[in-house]
Formats: structure tokens, sequence, C-alpha cells
């Protein structure tokens, strides 16, 4: 574990974001999974938090707004509940590239004397900068001002590409309002295509200014996996993903499934998600823009059939509206995603009270180093247990307990291609099925594994070829 490598935060109790910096990430685990034993225990026992290997520097967007302090341009983060501002020049749980990137946007501006925002007025150029990444290293900037022309800016974006090329594009984005939200509706891309595209599971999406995406590069799939494999799902399901936001895990689950209905309030997100599922060639999915709780009431109305819910509402949880309705449509399965257990804890209360029952209970660390939860449960309309849902997050994070060995490696390999555009050799799988303890045919050459002098398989391929391993176990 990486605690030797982690000296505290200096920041930490002016910044306020990472609320357990006093603990070893062994003992936030700890925290964490006693929290949600006392506050979910009740329904069944929680199954041990799914923590990060590697828990630093896992945040793929990072804001930092200007302010000046006694004339000296600063960057960096509000402290709690104040408008003054801390600079947290290398923050342990951002993507390191971006602080060095929030670095160099701090001493251009100083450098090319480019005006700081000046909330009280108004007025005023370079307001925050936001970052973000994906995981094929694409980097965006956002340049959020407060003016509709960058000072300077075709200077500014040239000289910063240059200090770090994996930029791959820069946004202006305007805000001129007296608000919290650091963007503006305004965008104007100054260098390169105005989005960066990530990987996950197989999958591509497009990340723009304001999409939303999952803020964890490591854990999402995690996350998603978790979920899946709860849901277990044969291939013939109707599914409904609620709260969808760019559709990403509606997408990733439309290969286990019949088909998957998407719904989401958000109207850009909504576009996103469509785009997203064209891009992936993915055709047994279709998005609707709406609150989930009038949308599942008109399916309900409609008496439309639906096999499961995924449901992944925000911090709030779900309001009443939505679960009365999901009552009615009754689904064989809900899997729900939380980012707020108070909430959920709600929530479940109401679906137990109905006839539901709860499987399965899984933490997920998303926000290591905050006191931030998320939680995967399963609940059965009652008779699900009688069917064998077969889950075990035993195998490091991810689930690897119920993999056939009857998938060819020629089948592996051209999925891996298909999906990730990797090619991977017969020595990739094998080391993978080795490193997971997944047994071997007979056939195979076991020398060949031992081989010094092989190549180890890179984290992108293992990620490709488990998920490979996945999707056969599910046809
Ligand atoms: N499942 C997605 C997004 C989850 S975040 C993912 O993993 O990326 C929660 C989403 O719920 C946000 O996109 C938010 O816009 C949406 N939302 C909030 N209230 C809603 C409502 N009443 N009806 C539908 N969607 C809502």
């Amino acid at each position: 574990m990486s605690d030797e490598r982690l000296e505290k935060c200096r920041y930490r109790k002016l910044c306020g974001g990472c609320q357990l910096q006093h603990l070893s990430y062994a003992r936030q685990l700890e925290e964490k999974q006693k929290r949600m034993e006392k506050l979910l225990g009740q329904f069944h026992e929680v199954l041990p938090i799914i923590g990060m290997e590697d828990p630093l520097h896992y945040r793929n967007k990072v804001n930092a707004s200007f302010g000046y302090a006694e004339h000296r341009v600063i960057c960096g983060n509000y402290v709690t509940s104040t408008h003054e501002i801390v600079e947290v020049p290398g923050c342990m749980i951002n993507d390191e590239k971006a602080n060095e990137i929030i670095q160099t946007v701090k001493k251009l501006s100083v450098r090319l004397k480019i005006s700081i925002f000046d909330e009280d007025a108004l007025k005023g150029g370079l307001r925050h900068v936001m970052v973000r990444c994906s995981n094929l290293n694409e980097y965006m900037v956002v340049l959020v001002t407060g003016t509709e022309t960058l000072y300077k800016g075709e200077q500014f974006v040239r000289e910063l590409v240059k200090a770090h090329p994996e930029i791959t594009t820069v946004v202006q984005n305007v805000n001129r309002r007296h608000t919290s939200m650091v963007l503006g509706n305004h965008n104007n891309v100054l260098y390169g295509k105005g989005y960066i595209t990530d990987q996950l599971m197989g999958c591509h999406f497009r990340i723009s200014a304001a999409s939303f995406y999952q803020i964890n590069k490591r854990q999402t799939a995690v996350l998603y996996r978790t979920a899946l494999n709860m849901a277990h799902f044969t291939g013939s399901e109707t599914v409904i993903d609620a709260y969808c936001g760019t559709g990403t895990i509606g997408i990733i689950a439309s290969r286990e499934v019949r088909n998957v209905i998407g719904v989401e309030i958000n109207e850009q997100a909504v576009r996103d998600a469509k785009r997203n599922a064209r891009e992936n060639g993915v055709e047994n999915i279709s998005f609707y823009a709406d609150d989930a709780g009038s949308f599942m009431r008109r399916m309900a109305k409609e008496k439309k059939k639906t096999d499961a819910v995924i449901m992944d509402p925000p911090r709030s949880g779900a309001d009443k509206k939505f679960l009365d309705a999901l009552c009615i449509l009754k689904p064989e399965k809900i899997v729900y995603i939380s980012c707020g257990p108070d909430s959920l804890k709600q929530n479940l209360h109401y679906l137990i009270k109905n006839g539901y029952q709860v499987e399965f209970i899984q933490p997920v660390d998303m926000f290591p180093y905050t006191e931030h939860v998320e939680t995967v449960v399963l609940l059965s309309k009652g008779n699900i247990s009688s069917k064998k849902v077969h889950v075990d997050f035993s195998l490091k994070d991810i689930d690897m307990s119920g993999i056939k060995t009857g998938a060819t490696y020629d089948e592996i390999k051209s999925y891996v291609k298909k999906n990730y555009d990797l090619t991977v050799s017969s020595l990739n799988i094998a080391q993978i099925k080795e490193k997971y303890g997944i047994k071997e045919r007979e056939s195979y050459n076991h020398s060949k594994k031992q081989e010094p002098k092989q190549p180890k398989c890179t984290e992108e391929k293992e990620e490709a070829i488990l998920d490979a391993l996945k999707y056969y176990n599910t046809v």
C-alpha cells in the first residue's frame, strides 16, 4: 500500500477537501466499512469495501480558482465555506499532470499579465481553470473567463501546449455571472477538438467541458463491473438505466442484455448519451430526457415490462414518485448505485416495506481520503436467492470467480481487438489467467508463461482481457 509514500498534505486544514487525511488508507477503509455497517447492517451483511490499489492521484477532473493575495496572483481551492483561496500545488488526489498544468497556467497568466477576475465587480479575465484527463492520456484545459476574449489568448495557448504536449484541447468558457458554479454557458474552442475521449470497459466516451463523468479514473470500471456482476444478466432482459448521465453504465450493460432504456433529466447529458451510443455502435439502447420519477410513472401506467432497473441517483436519492412507480413496475432486480448513504438507507426502507429484499450490499471506495462512499446494492422481488445469484468479490477488485475456461484464446483476442483496438498475445492471456487463478486448459503451453524475457502485460491490456473473460462468462 502506498501509505509509506504519503506525506500529510500541508494544506488539509485550510482546504478541507480530504476529510480523512489524518488516517492511513487502511484505516480509512475500516472507518468507511464501520460507517456503512452501522447504517445499512440492519438490511443485510455489508460486504468488505473495495478499496483502490493505489489511492492517490485518482481524480480526472481538477478545478482551481484564481484570485489575489497581497497583490500576488494565486490559484487554488476555496477554503471550506469561504471565498478565500488556498493554493494546493501538489494535491495528492488530483491527477499529477493536471496539477502541473494548473501551475503552468498560473505562471503563464502572471508572465503574460493576464487580468484576474474580480468577483465583486464581476470584471476581468481569468476566473477558474479546469483540467480533465482521460485514460487515453488526453488532457483538456478549460480557461474560465469573465470576458468574451482572452487577452493574449493565442500566445497563451501556444505556450501552454508547448509546455505540456499531452494537452489535446483548450477551451475558453465564459462565465460572467455572480455564481459559485465554475462553468458558464458559452464555450469557445481555442485548440484541438473541444473534447477528450475516455476508454472504459471496451467503450469510448466523449468528455467535453461540461459533461458529467465519473471522476475516479481507475475505480469507475470496478464500480460498474461490481454493479453488472450483481445484476448477473442473462442476455434477455429489458433494463432501465435511471439517472443515466451520459449513458455510460447503460451502454456498457447493453452488451449483456436485450435492450436498455436510459432516462436522465439533463438534456445536454442525454444528447451526449445518444452520441456515445452511436459512436460505440450500440443499437439496443434508447435515451429519454425526463424526470426519472415521471418517466417511471408513465412506464408503469402503460404497463411496460422491465426486468431490471439500474438506478444511480444524485446524493439526495430517489424521490417518492420514482420509488412508487418502481414498486408498480416491479422489476425482478434493482441495482442501486448510491453516492449518498443516508438517502440510500431511507430508500431501502421504503423498497423493503414494499416487498423488495436486499441481496447484496457492496461499498466501493471511489473517493479515497474524503469521507464519501459509493455503495452498490442488489434488491430482488423476493425470489432471486432461489435462482442462485452468483456474486463473489473476493478476487482483488473484480469478480473472476465464475469465469468459464471455455472462451478460446482466439475469441478473447478478437473481442479485445474489436472492443479495445488492442492486439494481445496468447502469452498475455495466459499471464492474466495465471494472475487471477483461472484454470488453464491442459493443451496450453505453460512453459511459455515462465519465459523470463517475455514482456509483462500492460494495465490497458489486462483490463481488456479481464473484460473479455467476463464477457464470455455472460453468454
Ligand atoms: N449513472 C451516471 C450518472 C449518475 S449522477 C454515471 O455513472 O455517470 C446522477 C445523474 O442523475 C446526473 O446526471 C443528474 O443530472 C441526474 N438527475 C438528477 N435528478 C434527476 C431526476 N429527477 N431525474 C432524472 N435524472 C436526474
